[in-house]
């Protein structure tokens, strides 16, 4: 964007009035801190401000519109989030700007006398977000709409046609959570669960398909509540309808709570070929005691059970999963507890959390917090425990033809070589001097380096 600033005032000219003016187009620029669901919401944002005239630039450029889609996941995510709605400011003085998410949810009020944000929204009226700038822009009063997420009974409608820079489409179908796990600030900042509609997410990924996207990933705050609340509708039955989609090759599953899996569950889903045989199942911890001081509802025999009745009808799935270790309470006995249980499950691979204190959780309260250093130790001990199997979960495929979906051409000592994964969740790596982003194409697997296998394209 040409450095000349524009009269704030002038944004209310129509796109065609403004463009005569500047010569260009308005320009909103995104930010997106935290999850899935949220980097989905984004894009679905900027995708209604392009449909109405408006260009998206990337954040690191100026622009008349920022909108910052914040998280709130921990204190940190309060404090970044915080400090990219500055950020935004500092690029623009002159700009609108817009926090929008999880963190402006739970804190606007702060954000209100923080005035940095002219409008404030936080999980709703995301799909109106640009009547809400131009309702600011022609009224100019700070506008702070944040809703009672906890009465929001409504599945708000979003929707993407393509996804910027990526070849896999994440896919918002649930918001919301009803579990309280005692260290997580999400129910609050999301609400209760909430589905959408088949038809309105079988439609988008019909145009996804049409647009190219060969891979979809279905995700939520909480997708294994998913129809919970729809009558007719459940995450088998959306996975069947979309599998019939032509032209759409492969359904991942986002983050799934372990009590989804059940032999009516994995034996309908093992005859939909296109979902591939990767399921994240969160655990969060190997001990029933710190499961039980969690809120989580299961205990570690249920979880093994889960995944044994899912390696029952798959041959070699991948089952990823996330810990925390040092929450409240969690003593070295119990530690040692989720060590074993860990190697017992033979994870493919492990997302390891050190216990973060969320204000307002019910695990903050607990007078039995962990030491810093200790935390540390684990997740260290943990992180290489989970490296370590990765590692034996990779070795297993070496020798086997699979099928890989490129993603992106890289260039070392000067040659091209192209990355992707397979259904199971390998990164893969070949050389080749054809463009292969977004092919799905079948690979000897050869040799393994570091976190990915290096393979021959087989024609
Ligand atoms: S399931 Fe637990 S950890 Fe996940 S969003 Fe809900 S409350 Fe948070």
């Amino acid at each position: 964007m040409e450095d000349a600033t524009i009269n704030r005032v002038d944004l209310r000219l129509n796109n065609k009035e403004f463009y005569k003016k500047y010569g260009r187009k308005k320009i909103i620029s995104t930010y997106t801190l935290g999850c899935k669901v949220n980097q989905y919401e984004t894009e679905a944002m900027e995708q209604k401000f392009e449909s109405e005239g408006y260009e998206t630039v990337p954040f690191n450029q100026k622009a008349d519109i920022y909108v910052i889609n914040t998280c709130s996941v921990t204190t940190m995510a309060d404090k970044k989030s915080r400090q990219m709605l500055s950020k935004a400011k500092k690029k623009n003085k002159d700009a609108v700007i817009v926090a929008v998410g999880c963190y402006a949810q739970v804190a606007h009020e702060k954000l209100k006398k923080d005035a940095v944000a002219d409008i404030i929204i936080g999980n709703t009226r995301k799909n109106s977000i640009v009547k809400l700038v131009e309702d600011y822009i022609c009224k100019k009063e700070k506008t702070n709409l944040v809703d009672n997420i906890h009465q929001v009974k409504r599945y708000e409608d979003l929707w993407i046609s393509k996804v910027n820079h990526k070849t896999r489409a994440y896919i918002k179908i649930q918001d919301g959570c009803n579990q309280f796990c005692s260290f997580c600030i999400i129910p609050y900042t999301r609400g209760r669960i909430r589905s959408r509609g088949m038809e309105d997410t079988i439609h988008e990924v019909q145009a996804l398909t049409e647009n190219g996207y060969k891979e979809i990933v279905l995700t939520g705050i909480h997708l294994a509540s998913y129809g919970k609340d729809l009558e007719g509708a459940s995450l088998s039955k959306l996975l069947e309808r979309l599998s019939s989609i032509q032209g759409l090759k492969r359904i991942r599953l986002g983050s799934l709570e372990p009590n989804i899996v059940t032999t009516e569950f994995v034996s309908h889903l093992i005859t939909l070929k296109k979902v591939c045989p990767h399921f994240h199942l969160s655990l969060q911890s190997g001990c029933n005691a710190t499961l039980e001081r969690m809120n989580r509802k299961y205990t570690t025999e249920q979880y093994l059970d889960r995944v044994q009745m899912i390696r029952n009808y798959y041959k070699e799935p991948s089952i990823t999963t996330d810990i925390i270790v040092g929450f409240p309470g969690e003593t070295e006995e119990e530690y040692q507890q989720t060590v074993s249980f860990v190697e017992k499950v033979n994870f493919s691979s492990i997302h390891v959390f050190k216990y973060s204190k969320r204000e307002g959780t019910v695990a903050a309260r607990r007078k039995d917090q962990v030491d810093g250093n200790i935390k540390h130790e684990r997740s260290q001990h943990l992180i290489a425990l989970g490296e370590k199997l990765k590692q034996n979960y990779i070795n297993g495929f070496i020798g086997y033809k699979k099928k890989v979906l490129f993603e992106e051409s890289i260039q070392l000592d000067n040659k091209a070589y192209h990355t992707g994964y397979t259904n199971n969740y390998i990164k893969v790596i070949v050389r080749n001097d054809q463009n292969l982003e977004n092919s799905i194409q079948r690979v000897d697997l050869k040799i393994v380096k570091n976190d990915m296998v290096l393979g021959n394209l087989l024609q």
